[in-house]
């Protein structure tokens, strides 16, 4: 039987190539906020490749929804052996003019959101006796970002979720890391304006920007048997534009 792995906000961008990439070797959870057609797009990619997938929407910032899918998923498959906490939203304006709504959604989805999925593994994982768990936070959460002060928080957030509870689990034979990405060509990236990204591009010792890839890889390396002894690290994947 293979081995399931949820992946949050998979129907685009770095959540898809973390799917695809998983697919040979897991039965993949495509989960989605509201693009149907792109989930099932990457649950067919995956399967025309010889692997297993479907498709779940879910708002990850609702608890009870979140809940009710661990539960398919275990009900469904068995058990559930890694987690990748990629859905992630930004609302970008500068502090003294950001609404609360954006403050609010940003956090929600990308903080509480992490938050109700570990939550609700948790006690699956542990049952297992092992797991992995996988949080995609941002290079913004340790340099920080004009603009950004909601997104900024809730990375911040998911950095410091990931070592607290990779703490608590540790134990329990499961490990907890987060990557955090730089710059990486995606939707959320291809809405800033050429100077922004001009800007960016200067700042990048390596001097591109980063594909879904990079980041796949390195969430796939964490996931594997190589990665046994690694928990409650960030991993920076960003050409260089940040060096811990
Ligand atoms: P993206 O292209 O905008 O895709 C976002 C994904 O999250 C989509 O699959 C979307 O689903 C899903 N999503 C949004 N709200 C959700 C919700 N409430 N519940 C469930 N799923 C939801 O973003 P991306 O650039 O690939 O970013 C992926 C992750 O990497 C995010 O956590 C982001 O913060 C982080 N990151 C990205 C970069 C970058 O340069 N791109 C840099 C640092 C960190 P729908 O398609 O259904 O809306």
């Amino acid at each position: 039987m293979s081995k399931i792995a949820l992946v949050t906000g998979a129907s685009r961008g770095i959540g898809r190539a973390i799917a695809l990439s998983l697919g040979n070797e897991y039965t993949v959870i495509v989960n989605y906020s509201g693009s149907k057609d792109k989930a099932e797009a990457v649950v067919h990619e995956i399967i025309d490749n010889g692997g297993q997938a479907e498709a779940y929407q879910c708002h990850v910032q609702n608890f009870d929804d979140v809940k009710a899918m661990i539960r398919h998923i275990t009900d469904t498959h068995g058990s559930i052996d890694l987690v990748v906490n990629n859905a992630g939203v930004n609302r970008d304006n500068l502090l003294m003019r950001m609404k609360e709504s954006e403050w609010d959604q940003v956090i929600d989805v990308n903080l509480k959101g992490t938050f109700n999925v570990i939550q609700n593994v948790t006690r699956p994982m542990i049952k297992q006796k092992g797991g992995r768990i996988i949080n995609i936070s941002s290079i913004v959460g340790s340099l920080g970002n004009a603009g950004q002060t909601n997104y900024v928080a809730s990375k911040a957030g998911v950095d410091g979720i990931t070592k607290s509870v990779a703490r608590e689990l540790a134990p329990k034979g499961i490990t907890v890391n987060a990557v955090a990405p730089g710059f990486i060509k995606s939707d959320m990236t291809d809405e800033l304006s050429e100077d922004i990204k001009a800007q960016m591009l200067s700042q990048i010792p390596l001097n591109f920007f980063g594909a879904s890839k990079n980041v796949s890889e390195t969430v796939k390396f964490l996931a594997s048997d190589a990665a046994d002894y690694i928990t409650g690290q960030t991993i920076h994947v960003n050409g260089g534009m940040y060096m811990g």
